[in-house]
């Protein structure tokens, strides 16, 4: 193993991405200490991991103080479908804001490397395509996408603030829509929604007439990104854009999803829900300099793989 064996905290590591994240980590040889409320993750996301002597898991909230001695922490705890973070608004802000107190507390008091996973949602409906990291974002702060989009800004601000203030090293990424197995079924996003409605033969729910565009990253690059990130000197703190910039109207997401199932699943137009961005693609130049990062799955391919997962999980459940 080329690295040393670190002590790792990841919060919200029982979820999509938290759980990709610990396979890599544990896969590494790292000891990793899995902290989760369980709100939107499961614990068969990390199931497989539960007999592994390096893997321990903890139902914790972030939203109260956690004492343990590691030496790096990824923050990923927060719900991140709007279905999920609007179901509870406040909770999503506390977790937000609070959360990034705690585990910014503790970096400081262990002097540990802290890892934000922040958001495209940063930049809100976006005036300037593609987003770079300098572009300051066009949110809406009293509307319903405002408890995750403003509680991800104030945790950046409390990050760059302990970074200039005590010198904690942070490592801050804005994530754009990201992809994969373990995604939760019923999260509302818009890859998950289209392939479980297309393998159940329902219909396809479109929002809006379906020209909003979004682009895709798949899980395993997204972590691959993470990871280079963590590893980078002091000096880098971002914030740097992790995504794939292969931008696609949400229509021909629709399209693509029905042709690879192979379903005979028809469109069906829903009102646009309030606040959705017009448009969203990264600007990824910052990513391939510092981190030589950029992604490598292309969307059809992980698009089958993540039909694949569902397929299994809704015969599992009896559900086709
Ligand atoms: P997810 O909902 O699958 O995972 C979030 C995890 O955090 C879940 O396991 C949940 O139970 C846990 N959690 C929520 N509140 C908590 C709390 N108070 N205390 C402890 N655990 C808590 O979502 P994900 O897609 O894996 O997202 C992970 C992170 O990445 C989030 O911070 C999200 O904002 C960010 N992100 C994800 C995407 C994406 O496309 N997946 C895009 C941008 C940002
Ligand atoms: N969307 C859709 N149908 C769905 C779910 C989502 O058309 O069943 C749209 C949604 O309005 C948005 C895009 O797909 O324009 C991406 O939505 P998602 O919730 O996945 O993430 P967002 O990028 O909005 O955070």
């Amino acid at each position: 193993m080329s690295n040393p064996k670190k002590r790792i905290l990841i919060t919200g590591g029982a979820g999509f991405l938290g759980s990709h994240l610990c396979d890599r980590l544990v896969a590494q040889g790292h000891d990793v200490l899995c902290v989760d409320n369980y709100f939107t993750g499961r614990r068969d996301n990390v199931a497989g991991l539960l007999g592994q002597k390096n893997f321990e898991a903890l139902r914790h909230d972030i939203t109260w103080p956690l004492y343990v001695e590691v030496d790096e922490i990824y923050n990923l705890a927060c719900p991140a479908s709007p279905v999920h973070y609007q179901f509870d608004p406040v909770q999503t802000t506390k977790t937000s804001v609070i959360g990034a107190i705690n585990v910014l507390g503790l970096a400081k008091r262990v002097k540990a490397k802290v890892f934000q996973a922040s958001t495209s949602e940063v930049y809100g409906d976006p005036t300037v395509h593609p987003q770079t990291e300098d572009y300051r974002g066009n949110v809406n702060p009293i509307g319903p996408r405002a408890c995750y989009d403003e509680g991800k800004r104030c945790a950046e601000t409390l990050f760059f603030d302990y970074w200039r203030q005590h010198k904690t090293r942070i490592k801050v990424v804005r994530i754009f829509n990201t992809y994969g197995p373990r995604m939760h079924p019923q999260d509302g996003r818009v890859v998950s929604n289209f392939i479980v409605q297309a393998l159940k033969g329902e219909d396809i729910t479109v929002y809006g007439d379906g020209s909003q565009t979004r682009a895709f990253c798949y899980v395993d690059d997204l972590v691959e990104g993470f990871i280079r990130m963590m590893a980078t000197g002091d000096d880098v703190t971002g914030p740097v854009n992790l995504g794939n910039p292969m931008e696609i109207p949400v229509r021909e997401l629709a399209e693509r999803v029905i042709r690879l199932v192979g379903a005979k699943s028809k469109l069906v137009f829903r009102p646009l829900p309030v606040d959705d961005p017009l448009q969203r693609c990264p600007d990824i130049t910052m990513a391939k300099d510092l981190l030589k990062w950029e992604p490598t799955v292309a969307l059809e391919d992980g698009l089958v793989k993540t039909i694949g997962y569902f397929e299994g999980l809704l015969r599992e459940r009896g559900e086709i």
